[in-house]
């Protein structure tokens, strides 16, 4: 009997090592590492857009730069014509001066413009250089973590292993009866095997009578007050 309580009380620790990897598995922290991975899809969202709205912007500002040539060839020509017909009519140099000024006025426009969409290029292709940088960073803090949980887990599962196979071969060598008993036990106390040392229980710290202990050898004992499986050390 005290062979088979023997192998009964390493089969409990054996199961009791089970139950620490799950919760070991229980506490990898994974969100952190899926949180990273929504951070960088919206990131790549966000950067995907933005360069877009920079070509976008960049196009129109060369339309505007090529219309502001445009602009200034006319007022060329036109001041070309002025100064060249001092001999005109007052109406008509009156009409060309007209036509210069609202040239000038739309130059002077065009270039503010142009100035702005510059201003706001450089602006959003440095928020694009932020957010690259950022995403990298993400995506390399986002690939060791995953190789990090990768690692734990296959960890994890070779301790698993071992300890199925320990556990396996300790039930093929307990007394059926004696497993039935401590199963039956175990699935409402836990740890339902308890060491008796100095006469004491070590599942609910209660002296345990001598003569429990002494008379009956080759029985299973149980603790009266918790109702554990004895195992005499
Ligand atoms: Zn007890």
């Amino acid at each position: 009997m005290r062979d088979q309580l023997e192998l009964l009380w390493q089969l409990q620790v054996v199961e009791e090592q089970c139950r620490a990897i799950a919760c070991r598995r229980e506490s990898i922290k994974a969100d952190k590492v899926r949180q990273l991975w929504q951070e960088i899809q919206l990131l790549s969202q966000n950067l995907s857009a933005d360069k877009e709205k920079l070509e976008c912007q960049r196009r129109v500002c060369a339309a505007l730069e090529s219309d502001l040539t445009k602009l200034i060839r006319q007022l060329c020509l036109l001041e070309e014509r002025l100064y060249k017909n001092s001999s005109g009519s007052v109406r008509e140099l009156e009409q060309l001066r007209i036509k210069q000024e609202s040239l000038q006025r739309e130059i002077h426009d065009r270039e503010e413009e142009i100035f702005q969409l510059l201003e706001n290029c450089e602006q959003l292709a440095e928020r694009i250089a932020n957010q690259e940088t950022d995403l990298q960073n993400k995506k390399q803090r986002h690939s060791i973590g995953q190789r990090q949980i990768a690692q734990t887990v296959a960890k994890l599962d070779g301790e698993e292993r071992g300890l199925r196979e320990q556990q396996k071969s300790l039930r093929c060598r307990i007394d059926a009866g004696l497993l039935a008993t401590y199963q039956t036990l175990n699935a409402k106390l836990a740890m339902p095997v308890a060491k008796v040392s100095q006469g004491v229980c070590s599942g609910c710290r209660r002296s345990i009578p001598t003569c429990q202990t002494c008379t009956r050898p080759g029985e299973i004992q149980f603790c009266d007050n918790c109702g554990r499986i004895l195992f005499l050390e």
